[in-house]
Parts: structure tokens; C-alpha cells; sequence
């Protein structure tokens, strides 16, 4: 089915999602006396990427269009794999998306009793039994979609026996991998699923929760749908691998119903991007092998890597909104995302003028210790923010390359002989290069015209070009950080012959030590954005000390999106 099929025009020119119109179908029908209720189910082992964004904003999201609640619910069932570490940072970055979910802050791990009742009950109705065969033999008779599985040889042990092994796995008399606990279902069945599926294994992990209580386990399967249903939610959103889980979710269900409330599982396609990856297994692999800094590495698709690079929630929630929700997998090109906080930070930052490869400029017709305070504008897309003073003085830097000693036939900034405007100061001309006993130009002695001042044409004389300086002695010393894409290919983890890291970039990360930023940075504080004028946005980070700020580079200002895409 192609997203066309499902999602709808509403009025308005709108697209009414296939998840909205299910629930407005089953509202419609009066289900679940007219509530609304959905939850975000994060496994507390990594942290969030930009995926778990779009399942955020989606669930999150559905509870607020229908003024229902979202729970946030931690699925803890493998303490193998889990910690304290990523339930804290989970909730930072859902709420830093600016969601809530209120006193709903539950885990899989709080229903452990009312789990183990239920599979004391599914055994004592016959439907439930312990297996002791080890977790390859039980695949091996598995079979496949044409060939029916074969039985267990415990498959008929009595109600008695189940319950009191059962009581034993729990009470960690078994070592784990010699025995599980498997639903009694149909080993013919046409869903491979409901082949006697396992519904508890033995892990003798400390959880992080309840500690030592629990030597088993239970599956997500066997978890996930009946926290939804003694949560009461109405409808339970996930990713489309779990379309063949769905029959099993509805049978566990039917075991638990006692009303005729009901959870639905509804499926959608997961977000993939261009030049990432959204597993949690690599992601961690590249944070424990320290190919980047941490989760919150600037170039990592992490929500906290996202707002360490300058990303905002706003951008995220657009963009999340923008790609929409099909039933169809697909790959959202990166740039999307970039055009996204673009977009936002445009209308959002504040302007400062900043050069990154510093080429000193002396003014020579100008004052010595003099300083002078220009008006600068703050954003010209918000009136609002009002103008800042710049200071102007007899010695600055600009940016290395908009200077060529021999300029080709298109290059209009500065050379020679040439007049360019410097913004909000006034028109310079070159009169000489210096240069070092290499070769190299070291410095450029230029004149000013006075009669310039703000920028100004002073006689209707015209420039070609407009750039961007500092004061050198108000400057403040900045280190920039510039990325690049993690990976050098369109999809890292989709060649089966090749580890995603050998395409990792060797370029991603470039480290500017020395580039000097107009003063008004100085106060600036962790995550406050910047647009520096004609190079991109920059977001201050938190290694900055006093000595040195330092700001990453968040995205440039061309829209290749944009422009591919002929908008
Ligand atoms: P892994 O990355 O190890 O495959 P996971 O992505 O399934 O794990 P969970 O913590 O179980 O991680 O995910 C929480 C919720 O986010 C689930 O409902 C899942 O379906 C959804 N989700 C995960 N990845 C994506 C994605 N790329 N796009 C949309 N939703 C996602
Ligand atoms: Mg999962």
C-alpha cells in the first residue's frame, strides 16, 4: 500500500494521516468510550535518535489532537541490556521536545507480578508450558512458513509440573539458556509467531529496578500488550516490523479481556535518513569504541547529539511533521532535516559577524587607539530584536578567501586595487599585500572612506562585494568545530559485506583552534544559536571556558534541499 492509498486530504490542504483516520473511525463507533490514549515505549539501552523522534512527536502528538494522554513507558524487560543512565536521558529529550506525560511515568518492569500471575494463569488453563530444550533446538523445530513445526517432547507435561518448574525458574533454581517458558498455541500455524512462542526466559542480571527479585524475564511479546491493556491505552503505535506480531498481541489480549475495551496496534514505517544510521546496537558501538566523543557527539543522530550541533525543538517537530507517516519504508534525505532547522534558526538567530581563517587588515588611513561603536542588525527577519553595536577599529581580520592576490574573471571581493564594502563599516580599498619570507600573505594594508560610514555608498558608487571582519583587538577567540556527514555513504548499514565502519568519514570532524568573533558572544551561554554572517549557524558549547568559546558548526546557510528540490 503506498502512503497515497492511506493518508487523506483533509480541508485546508492538509494530510490526515492513516493512524487519524483509524481513530477517528473508532471513535465514530464509540470504542473505548470516546478515549484517546497512546504511550512512547523506549527500551532504556542507548539513547534516542531522531526515529524515536518522529515516534514522539506521533504519539505525543495523537494524545494532544484529541485531547487524550500519552504515558511514557519504559519497556525494561532485558536488564542485560539497560540502565539508569538512559532512562535519565530519555526523559530529558522527550521533555526537551516538549512533551509531558504528566505522573504517567511507568516501566514494563512494574508489571512483573501481574505478569507472572497471568502466566500462572495461561498454565493452569492448559496454555502455557516449560520447555528444557536450549533456545537453537526450539528454532530448529520451529520449521518455516510451508512446514509445520514439531512438537516440543514437553509439550504435555502436566499442569502441575509447568507450575512448579515455572516456580522454580523464578526462584533462580535453573541456570539460564535451560529452560524457558512457551505459549501452548499451534506449532502449524501459518504466523511463525504463534509456533508455541517464548514468553519467559531465565537472565540472572541484576535489573535496574527491581534488583535481585527476578531470575525470568519476560519476552516484549509477551509484555507489551498487556501493559498497554491494564494502562488503558486506546492505541498502540509502532514500527512495521511488529505488523506480524499483531495477531499475537490480539491473542494475548483475548487471554486478559474482561470489557470491551480493547488496545489496537497500529503500524507505520520507521524513519531512516541519508549517511546515518538509526540502530542503537552501532550507535553504542560507535560511542564504546569512541569513533565520536559520546552519544552527544555533534555528529551523531541522537536527539542530544542533535541539540548539542544547534537543533532546536521546534526544527525536529516540523521536520517530524513534514515527512509525515506512511505505511511504506522509505529514506528521508538528511537535507530535509537540515532544511528544517534552517528554516527555524532564520527566524530565530542572532546575527554576529565572525571569521574562521583570520587574514589581518590594517587600515591605514584610520586613527590609532580609536574604537567605534557601529550599529549592526540583530535579524533582519525580526524587527523585533532590535540592532547591537559593533566595534570598529584600525586593525581587523576577514576571511582568508575573500582575498586572491589574482583574482580570476568572477571573483568580486576583495584584490588590489579593488573597493569592497565591509558590512555595517565602511568601503575599503587594497593598496598593499604583505607577505613572509615564504611567500605567504601575512597582511593586507588598506585604506577606508570616511564618507562611508554605516556601509554607505557616500556618491552613488557601487561595489561588487560585501564581507565580513572583526576588530582584532575586541574580538573574542573562538574554536569552531565543523562536521561533516559521520558516514560517506547514502545508507553505512546496508552492504552485508562490509562493517558500517569502514564508510565512516575521516573528515567529519574539522577543529578551527584560532577564529576570532565579534564581542557580543561573550555572555552567550550553552546552546544559544548564532547565524555568523555568510557562513552558516553556530551553536556555543558547553567546553567553552574563558579563555577560549567554543561553537559548532550546525548547518551552513545554502539550501541544497531546497534548491535540489526546485521549492
Ligand atoms: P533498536 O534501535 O535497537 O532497533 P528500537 O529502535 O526498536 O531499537 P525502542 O526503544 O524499542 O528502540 O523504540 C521505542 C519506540 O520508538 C518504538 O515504538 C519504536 O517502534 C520507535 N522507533 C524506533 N526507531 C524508530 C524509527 N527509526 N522511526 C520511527 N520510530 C522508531
Ligand atoms: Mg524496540
Amino acid at each position: 500500500m503506498s502512503e497515497k492509498d492511506l493518508n487523506e486530504k483533509e480541508e485546508g490542504g492538509k494530510t490526515r494521516n492513516f493512524i487519524h483516520q483509524f481513530i477517528d473511525e473508532d471513535l465514530k463507533q464509540g470504542k473505548n468510550a470516546g478515549r484517546v490514549h497512546t504511550r512512547f515505549p523506549p527500551e532504556p539501552n542507548g539513547y534516542l535518535h531522531i526515529g524515536h523522534a518522529k515516534s514522539i512527536c506521533l504519539n505525543f502528538g495523537t494524545a494532544l489532537k484529541y485531547d487524550g494522554l500519552c504515558n511514557l513507558r519504559f519497556d525494561d524487560t532485558n536488564p542485560s541490556k539497560e540502565d539508569v543512565e538512559y532512562v535519565d536521558s530519555i526523559k530529558e529529550d522527550v521533555h526537551w521536545l516538549g512533551f509531558d506525560w504528566g505522573d504517567r511515568e511507568y516501566y514494563a518492569s512494574d508489571y512483573f507480578d501481574k505478569l507472572y500471575e497471568f502466566a500462572l494463569k495461561l498454565i493452569r488453563e492448559g496454555k502455557a508450558y516449560v520447555d528444557d530444550q536450549s533456545a537453537e533446538e526450539i528454532s530448529r523445530q520451529r520449521g518455516s512458513v510451508n512446514v509445520p513445526g514439531q512438537l516440543s517432547p514437553f509439550r504435555d507435561r502436566t499442569i502441575e509440573e509447568n507450575l512448579d518448574l515455572f516456580t522454580r525458574m523464578k526462584n533462580g533454581e535453573f541456570d539460564e539458556g535451560s529452560k524457558v517458558l512457551r505459549a501452548k498455541i499451534d506449532m502449524a500455524s501459518p504466523n511463525m509467531l504463534f509456533r508455541d512462542p517464548l514468553l519467559y526466559r531465565i537472565i540472572k542480571t541484576a535489573h535496574h529496578r527491581t534488583g535481585d527479585k527476578w531470575c525470568v524475564y519476560p519476552m516484549y511479546d509477551f509484555a507489551h500488550g498487556q501493559c498497554d491493556y491494564w494502562e488503558g491505552i486506546t492505541h498502540s503505535i509502532c514500527t512495521l516490523e511488529f505488523e506480524i506480531h499483531r495477531p499475537l498481541y490480539d491473542w494475548f489480549v483475548d487471554q486478559l479481556m474482561d470489557s470491551d475495551y480493547r488496545p489496537r496496534q497500529i503500524e507505520f514505517a520507521r524513519l531512516n535518513l541519508t549517511y546515518t544510521m538509526m540502530s542503537k546496537r552501532k550507535l553504542l558501538e560507535l560511542v564504546q569504541k569512541k569513533y565520536v566523543k559520546g552519544w552527544d557527539d555533534p555528529r551523531m543522530p541522537t536527539i542530544c547529539g542533535l541539540r548539542r550541533r544547534g537543533y532546536t525543538p521546534e526544527a525536529i517537530r516540523n521536520f517530524s511533521e513534514r515527512i509525515g507517516i506512511t505505511k511504506a519504508d522509505s529514506v528521508v534525505d538528511v537535507a530535509l532535516l537540515e532544511y528544517s532547522i534552517r528554516e527555524d534558526l532564520n527566524k530565530k538567530a542572532q546575527r554576529v559577524m565572525g571569521v574562521l581563517n583570520p587574514l589581518k587588515v590594517v587600515i591605514t588611513n584610520y586613527p590609532d587607539n580609536t574604537v567605534e561603536d557601529l550599529d549592526a542588525i540583530n535579524n533582519p527577519e525580526d524587527e523585533s530584536m532590535g540592532s547591537r553595536k559593533v566595534p570598529f577599529s584600525k586593525v581587523l581580520y576577514i576571511e582568508k578567501d575573500d582575498f586572491m592576490e589574482n583574482p580570476p574573471h568572477k571573483f568580486f571581493r576583495l584584490s588590489p586595487g579593488r573597493e569592497v564594502r565591509l558590512r555595517y563599516a565602511y568601503f575599503i580599498t587594497c593598496q598593499e599585500v604583505v607577505k613572509d619570507e615564504n611567500g605567504e600573505i601575512v597582511e593586507l594594508h588598506c585604506t577606508f572612506d570616511p564618507a562611508s560610514r554605516g556601509g554607505n555608498s557616500p556618491d552613488g558608487r557601487k561595489v561588487k562585494s560585501t564581507i565580513h571582519w572583526v576588530s582584532a583587538e575586541n574580538a573574542v577567540e573562538a574554536e569552531i568545530r565543523l562536521y561533516d556527514r559521520l558516514f560517506n555513504v547514502e545508507d553505512p548499514s546496508g552492504d552485508k559485506d562490509h562493517d558500517f565502519k569502514e564508510y565512516l568519514n575521516p573528515d567529519s570532524l574539522t577543529v578551527l583552534p584560532k577564529c576570532y568573533i565579534e564581542p557580543f558572544v561573550k555572555n552567550a551561554k550553552p546552546f544559544d544559536k548564532f547565524q555568523f554572517e555568510r557562513l552558516g549557524y553556530f551553536c556555543f558549547d558547553a567546553d567553552s571556558t574563558d579563555g577560549k568559546l567554543v561553537f559548532n558548526k550546525t548547518v551552513g546557510l545554502k539550501d541544497s534541499w531546497a534548491k535540489e528540490k526546485g521549492k
